[in-house]
């Protein structure tokens, strides 16, 4: 599994910037890049220059000049990829950059598979499957508690919780096992019961970190909110709102525009999946042409739905149609056009259906902080600190985490039933292997390779 040609890719963004960065890395980094190279000063090379330097010159293709540039030399195994590394510093224009890569391809080292540099890293043991998947979080994260939840399991947080579950599952399994080849020097009398408080310890731990898996998903994806009300109500000004841009379009004629939209939207620190299934200013329309089945749908698919009402017109039949929808699913009532003279108040809405009711107008957005204020109750237990707490933000993990518990279940059942121990190492050992599986132990190829497929190139 573990390669050790010599890789090169692209490490900055396809768009034309003043710096960009070729990456090469393996064991041959060092003899590619000097095969390319003149140092300015003409006694310099790479192969001389110390880790974690840097040497000046022109990268050369035979006799012309491509481009001048800065190359940092880091040494196996103290680099990133845990092999010899040389980054490759020149002008950020993507034509030269290809060209300059393509002549490092000349001059010996393959180009990259996405997210190679990282499995590197994976495979020489420097970071485990959880880190390397963090990295990826970090390269995608859409907003700030995003990147800092992928910053946390980047230092192996996860990890470290994850490792002290197992270092005890692992001692029973080898107390267990002791004491079944050599039943004169170990005991078993009486240790089920020891066995079964710590396994519902472990199961509470396994909980507490799949207790985490709905907020980490929200974190990472953002809430996935729809917006509802009747014509002319204020969703798509809301929409604007909250976006801070003008993307929807807002009209004066009720129902005129048909406009698809998924936004991710940022709300002081909040991070919101905008849905639009619809059309955001045909929600009645859409209730009666694609059906209430339909409707239905796309509200249970959602975290948060914002049932916009405005305030300056009663209540109507398609306020209650739209009500009679959103009964048992988590809602935050906007009573919009408070700066108009109000025919709807709060009461009347609570009257009506039971959720929060925030007031604004999303014309002058006055009230988005009371909004701001009802999200973090309703999703962040009404505050947005994160304290290096551990998130499960990926599936992979959570699914793990639940097979974990499935074992730990069984265990106790067995204890329960006066199973002979040897049933109890059996589900332990599976626990314990699916936990490590999310540690990336015993990985197969198959999904090591799905894993790192889904990195960017040059990472
Ligand atoms: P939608 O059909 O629900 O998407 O409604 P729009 O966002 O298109 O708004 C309909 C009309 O109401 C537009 O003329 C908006 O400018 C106006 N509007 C929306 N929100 C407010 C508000 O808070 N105050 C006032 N005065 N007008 C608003």
């Amino acid at each position: 599994m573990f390669q050790k040609d010599t890789i090169a890719a692209i490490a900055t963004g396809m768009t034309n910037a003043g710096i960009g960065i070729i990456r090469v890395s393996g064991t041959e980094a060092i003899e590619v890049v000097d095969r390319m190279f003149r140092a300015k000063n003409p006694s310099k090379t790479i192969q001389d220059t110390p880790s974690y330097s840097a040497l000046f010159g022109n990268i050369c293709d035979g006799d012309s000049v491509l481009d001048e540039a800065i190359c940092l030399v880091m040494r196996g195994p103290n680099s990133y990829t845990t092999e010899d590394v040389v980054e490759i510093q020149c002008h950020g224009g993507i034509v030269m950059l290809q060209k300059i890569l393509e002549l490092v391809i000349r001059s010996g080292a393959r180009a990259a598979e996405p997210g190679e540099f990282t499995k590197r890293a994976f495979l020489g043991g420097r970071i485990d499957i959880t880190q390397a998947e963090s990295v990826m979080d970090m390269i995608h994260a859409k907003n700030e508690l995003a990147a800092r939840s992928s910053a946390t399991q980047l230092q192996g947080k996860l990890s470290v919780k994850i490792k002290e579950l197992r270092r005890m599952i692992l001692e029973h399994i080898a107390y267990i096992e002791s004491a079944l080849d050599d039943p004169e020097n170990y005991s078993l009398d009486g240790y089920s019961e020891g066995l079964s408080v710590q396994v519902t310890d472990t199961i509470q731990s396994v909980n507490a970190l799949l207790a985490t898996a709905d907020e980490g998903k929200m974190i990472k994806e953002g809430i996935r909110t729809v917006i509802l009300g009747k014509p002319n109500a204020g969703k798509s000004s809301l929409l604007n709102q909250l976006l801070g841009e003008e993307r929807a379009i807002v009209t004066e004629v009720a129902g005129t525009t048909r406009d698809t939209l998924e936004e991710d939207a940022v709300i002081q620190g909040i991070p919101l999946r905008i849905i639009d299934t619809a059309g955001i200013h045909e929600t009645v329309d859409i209730v009666e042409k694609i059906g209430v089945d339909k409707a239905k749908n796309s509200v249970k698919d959602a975290d948060l739905i914002l049932y916009v009402v405005d305030a300056a017109r009663p209540l109507d039949a398609d306020d209650k149609q739209i009500m009679s929808l959103l009964k048992d699913e988590k809602v935050i009532t906007i009573l919009n056009k408070i700066d108009m003279e109000q025919v709807v108040d709060k009461e009347c809405i609570t009257c009506e259906i039971q959720t929060p009711v925030v007031e604004i107008s999303a014309k002058t957005g006055d009230g988005l902080q009371d909004l701001c204020e009802c999200l973090k109750n309703l999703f962040f237990h009404g505050k947005l600190t994160m304290n290096d707490e551990v998130y499960i933000t990926n599936l992979r993990h959570k699914q793990a985490l639940m097979e974990t518990r499935e074992s730990l279940e069984r265990v106790l059942d067995s204890i329960e039933q006066q199973m002979p121990e040897d049933f109890l190492t059996i589900d332990l050992m599976a626990a314990y292997e699916q936990l490590g599986y999310i540690l990336g132990e015993a990985l197969g190829d198959d999904l090591a390779n799905e894993i790192f497929s889904k990195f960017c190139m040059g990472k």
